[in-house]
C-alpha cells in the first residue's frame, strides 16, 4: 500500500514538473520621458541599469521557482518603489504642497480580477495594497485617507511622509515651481515632461500560463486638486488578459487616460489578432497623433514582448524563461 501511495506522489510530481516547464517571462519600466544620453552621466547610467538588473532577476527568480506572476509583479514593484531612483514610493514627486500622493493598480489575467490605490499619502508599498484591495476587499479602486485607512486595517506597513521625500524631488518642485512663477510657459511645457518620469511598472507571465500586470507611481510633479494619471486607473495604466496580454503604461497620463491604452492594445490582439508588437505600435502611434507622450511594456501568453515608446528613452529590462536578460535605457 506504502507503494501505491509513493507512485501517486511520483505520478503527480510528475505531471507538475510538467506544468513548471512551461515558457515564462517577465518585462519592467521604470518610467519614459526625455532621456538623453547627453544628459546622464556614466555613473547615474550604471546606477540605473543595476537597479533594473536587480528588480527584474526578483521577478524571474520568483517565476523561475514556479512562483505566480502575481508575486513576481508585487515584489519587483516592491523593489523599485524602495528605490530613491524611481517615481514610486520612496523617491516619488512632490505635488504643489510639497507632499507625495501615491497611485498604484494591479490586474491579473486569469480573472481579470483588479485592484487599485490613488492619492495615498502614506502607504510604503502602494502595489501591495493594490493587490489587498483586489484580494481583501469588494473594491476595485480605493483613493485618499480612505485607501489610508484600508491599508492600516489591512496591516500593510506605512511611513510619513518624510519617508518618501528627496532632496531630488524637492529641488524639481523648487524648480518648476520658479519657472510656473516666472511664466515662462514653453519651458514649463518641457520640463513638465521631463519631471513626470520614474514611474515603475511590471508585467510577467508565469509558468502556469496566468499574466499579471502592475503599475505604481508618485504622478506628476507639482500636481494640484488631488490629480489623478492612468497609473491606477484600469485599462489606460493597467491591463491584463490571458486571452490576449498584460500591459503597463508610463507617460503623459491624461493621453494615456484617452487613449484606453493599456486596453486598446489588448483589444487589438483578442479581436484584430494583431501582435503585440503591432498593437503596441499602433497605440503608441494613436497616442503620439494626440499629442502625448511615453511608452508601455507588455507581454502576451506565449512569452513574447513589446517594449514601445514615442519618447527618447525608458528605463526598461526583460528575461525570458531561458534567462536572457536584455536591460535598455535609450529608444
Ligand atoms: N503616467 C504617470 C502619470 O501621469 C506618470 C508617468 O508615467 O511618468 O501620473
Amino acid at each position: 500500500m506504502k507503494y501505491i501511495y509513493l507512485l501517486i506522489f511520483f505520478v503527480i510530481g510528475c505531471s507538475n514538473s510538467n506544468n513548471l516547464d512551461n515558457n515564462f517571462g517577465i518585462v519592467i519600466h521604470g518610467g519614459a520621458g526625455t532621456i538623453l544620453k547627453e544628459n546622464m552621466t556614466l555613473e547615474l547610467e550604471e546606477k540605473y541599469k543595476n537597479a533594473l538588473r536587480e528588480a527584474v532577476l526578483i521577478g524571474y527568480d520568483i517565476l523561475n521557482n514556479g512562483g505566480t506572476s502575481e508575486k513576481a509583479v508585487e515584489k519587483t514593484i516592491n523593489y523599485l518603489e524602495d528605490s530613491p531612483l524611481f517615481n514610486a514610493g520612496k523617491g516619488a514627486v512632490l505635488n504643489f504642497d510639497g507632499e507625495v500622493e501615491l497611485d498604484a493598480s494591479f490586474m491579473e489575467g486569469k480573472n481579470l480580477n483588479a485592484g487599485a490605490i490613488s492619492g495615498s499619502k502614506k502607504i510604503k508599498n502602494p502595489i501591495s495594497t493594490a493587490i489587498k484591495v483586489m484580494n481583501s476587499s469588494s473594491h476595485v479602486m480605493l483613493s485618499g485617507k480612505g485607501a489610508d485607512d484600508f491599508a492600516i486595517q489591512h496591516n500593510m506597513q506605512t511611513v510619513e511622509q518624510n519617508y518618501f521625500k528627496t532632496e531630488r524631488r524637492i529641488n524639481s518642485l523648487k524648480k518648476i515651481k520658479s519657472i510656473e512663477n516666472n511664466k515662462v510657459s514653453n519651458l514649463l511645457n518641457s520640463d513638465y515632461r521631463v519631471q513626470k518620469l520614474g514611474t515603475v511598472g511590471c508585467v510577467a507571465l508565469d509558468k502556469f500560463g496566468n499574466l499579471s500586470a502592475g503599475t505604481s507611481t508618485g504622478g506628476m510633479t507639482n500636481k494640484k486638486w488631488n490629480r489623478i494619471g492612468d497609473a491606477p486607473i484600469i485599462g489606460a495604466g493597467t491591463y491584463a488578459n490571458n486571452n490576449s496580454c498584460a500591459v503597463s503604461s508610463t507617460g503623459w497620463g491624461e493621453y494615456f487616460i484617452r487613449g484606453v491604452v493599456a486596453y486598446d492594445i489588448a483589444a487589438l490582439m483578442e479581436y484584430k489578432n494583431l501582435s503585440i508588437k503591432k498593437a503596441a505600435k499602433t497605440v503608441i502611434n494613436k497616442i503620439s497623433k494626440m499629442g502625448g507622450d511615453g511608452g508601455v511594456i507588455a507581454i502576451d501568453k506565449q512569452g513574447n514582448i513589446a517594449m514601445e515608446m514615442n519618447t527618447s528613452g525608458m528605463y526598461r529590462a526583460h528575461i525570458n524563461s531561458k534567462g536572457e536578460i536584455d536591460v535598455k535605457i535609450y529608444k
